[in-house]
């Protein structure tokens, strides 16, 4: 028979294990969605992370070996140069970023990664979030960032406006979930992706995510 003090300790032990749902950073939608930016189908979802050869929710919109979403501008350049917010998606700090990068990309040249519009010419930001992930915003415009590296952000900033660079064929967020000890994951949920959705509001398949944030 247990006494009240080793009846304690496991209870204290199951309380001091935190739920993972509790330590869990969730996602608002990674743009405006303001009336002249994504709202009133201002963007749209053009590629899922693929799961060799299905979205998560078991559809086609992806391509092979895409790592994350991608949010394309409705209106192409012209959009792109009215210019669209991307914003960090939970609270936590600018871990990494780049910029300076030709922005106005509409061919993807594999063979030359460094070059303008290569593999490795986006312009991007990394946030790092309280539960240690991670969310990737690429392809930005030019000169458009916000923060400084370090800076330590609430949910939901304007970070940088939606661009084209790197390997992109058109203005686009790639939005892209790191999990560490992982690597790059998925926030939607479905049946044929994964059980959790770290979206505060999923939305529908096709559809935006909500733009509550945590
Ligand atoms: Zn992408």
């Amino acid at each position: 028979m247990r006494s009240t003090l080793q009846r304690l300790l496991v209870t204290f032990a199951l309380l001091a294990l935190p739920a993972v749902s509790s330590a869990q950073t969730m996602f608002r939608f990674p743009a405006s969605q303001l009336a002249d930016q994504c709202g009133n189908g201002g963007c749209t979802v053009s590629a899922y992370k693929d799961y060799g050869g299905r979205d998560y929710a078991c559809g086609g919109v992806r391509y092979s070996g895409h790592t994350g979403t991608d949010y394309a501008l409705v209106g192409g350049f012209s959009k792109m140069d009215y210019g669209v917010w991307a914003m960090n998606a939970a609270r936590g700090y600018v871990e990494a970023s780049v910029d300076g990068y030709y922005d106005r990309c509409n061919y993807w040249d594999q063979a030359n990664p460094y070059a303008a519009c290569g593999l490795y010419t986006a312009n991007y930001i990394i946030m790092r979030h309280p539960d240690n992930t991670q969310t990737w915003y690429w392809h930005l415009k030019a000169y458009t960032q916000q923060f400084a590296r370090g800076t330590t952000l609430a949910c939901g900033n304007w970070i940088a406006r939606v661009g084209s660079s790197g390997a992109s064929t058109g203005p686009h967020l790639h939005f892209e979930y790191w999990v560490p000890g992982y690597g790059t994951d998925d926030p939607y949920a479905g049946s044929c992706g994964t059980p959790y959705t770290r979206w505060t509001a999923q939305g529908a398949y096709r559809g935006l995510p909500g733009i509550t944030c945590q």
